[in-house]
């Protein structure tokens, strides 16, 4: 199989409706594979998997909440009957309240662990059988500047992001026997609806994030399409276990 080409390969995107997940699909369907997009609104749903479909591939939406145990089993059963294959599995669905450490209530602080780290725990333990008996398979996750650096206003998302890196290093090593390799995409600040409200929520960022990013920009979701690819296809299949910055070097400016 060409290093870059994903024909025949399935891919599912939580959170693929909109912001980074959609451009990942995006970058997957450019190269040939099949996206399912599953997330809450299905009118953003819709509106992606017409995108999607726009590229020549097969599409379809897929309705999750991944705080739901129900409803992250359902989501790969429904893939495997519909699709007969799960071959790419990315896990981007994420959210974050900002606040002071000391102000969250403890549910808050549980429901941005469930999303952004819990969810990404259950698909992939659904969908590691599936890939093994399939003899292989690619599970993304995605991190954050927030897996490396500490700020004050959010720390339970730091902790779910952390901990992503550290639950991919994990899988990496326990599934590799199995020919499924396990990554983490590290985005920069990227200009999304959740990175919209946090530069309404903290002064001075949008500044901040430009001048300190030797790119000297805030990124686009289709800054993220290209690492999809690589580490969805056969060109990253020696890559396993890995945190990737996608950041244009925010995280190496000294
Ligand atoms: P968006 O808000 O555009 O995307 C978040 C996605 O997650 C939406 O599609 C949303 O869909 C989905 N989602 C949220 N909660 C749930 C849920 N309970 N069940 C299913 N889907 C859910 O933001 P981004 O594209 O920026 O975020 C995507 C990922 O990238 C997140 O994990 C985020 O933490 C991460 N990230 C983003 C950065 C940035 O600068 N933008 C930087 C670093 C990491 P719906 O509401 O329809 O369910």
């Amino acid at each position: 199989m060409a290093l870059f080409d994903l024909q025949d390969r399935v891919a599912i995107v939580t959170g693929g409706n909109g912001g980074i997940g959609l451009a990942m699909g995006q970058g997957m369907a450019q190269a040939g594979a099949a996206v399912v997009v599953a997330a809450r609104d299905p009118v953003k749903g819709e509106a992606a998997v017409t995108a999607l479909e726009s590229l020549g591939v097969r599409s379809a939406f897929i309705a999750l909440d991944v705080r739901d145990e129900a409803s992250c089993v359902n989501l790969i059963e429904t893939v495997v009957a519909d699709f007969g294959r799960v071959d790419v599995l990315v896990n981007n669905a994420g959210t974050n309240d900002r606040k002071q450490p000391e102000e969250y209530a403890l549910a808050e602080w549980q429901a941005i662990i469930d999303t952004n780290l819990t969810s990404a725990f259950m698909l992939s333990q659904r969908v590691y059988p599936v890939m093994k008996n399939a003899g292989g398979g690619k599970i993304i996750n995605i991190g954050s500047m927030m897996s490396i650096f500490g700020a004050s206003f959010t720390v339970p998302y730091a902790s779910s992001k952390g901990g992503i890196v550290q639950m991919t290093k994990g899988m990496a090593c326990a599934w590799a026997k199995d020919n499924i390799q396990v990554n983490a995409v590290l985005p920069g600040w990227i200009d999304t609806t959740l990175t919209r409200e946090a530069r309404l929520q903290v002064d001075g960022l949008h500044e901040k994030v430009e001048s300190r990013t030797p790119a000297g920009r805030w990124g686009v979701p289709q800054d993220l399409s290209g690492i999809a690819v690589f580490l969805a296809s056969a060109a990253s299949d020696f890559v396993t276990g890995t945190a990737i910055p996608v950041d244009g070097g925010y995280s190496v400016q000294g």
